[in-house]
């Protein structure tokens, strides 16, 4: 499981679709109570930014023409859980426009390629 939390715009399709999926699989699995403390200790995902990221991919899903009928609340994180977890979005823009083609390409035509030259 990953939030890429990227701007939504310089995501592919496939990538977007992907994301906006994990969301709603990660929010079935805190709600029913199990842990996400591997993925969230490495960084990978924000527990308490579900519900603000699933807005952002949902209305950039929407622009692109596909329907959402998947509506998503955040699930409940208490405040004292996962206090220093953040995805590093530069990070994750350079290691998906490295490992998706689509997505460099997307990066590339709106000028914020990050690995430029690689
Ligand atoms: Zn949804
Ligand atoms: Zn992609």
């Amino acid at each position: 499981m990953r939030m890429w939390m990227v701007d939504p715009k310089l995501m592919c399709h496939q990538h977007l679709l992907g994301e906006h999926v994990e969301l709603h699989m990660l929010t079935a699995w805190i709600v029913s109570g199990k842990k996400v403390d591997g993925w969230a200790l490495n960084n990978c995902l924000e527990p308490k930014a579900i519900g603000a990221r699933h807005r952002q991919l949902a209305a950039e899903m929407m622009k692109r023409g596909y329907q959402h009928l998947s509506p998503l609340r955040q699930p409940v994180v208490a405040a004292h859980q996962y206090p220093h977890v953040r995805v590093d979005n530069a990070a994750a823009l350079a290691e998906l426009q490295r490992r998706c083609k689509a997505c460099c390409n997307l990066s590339n035509q709106i000028g914020t390629l990050v690995i430029a030259g690689m």
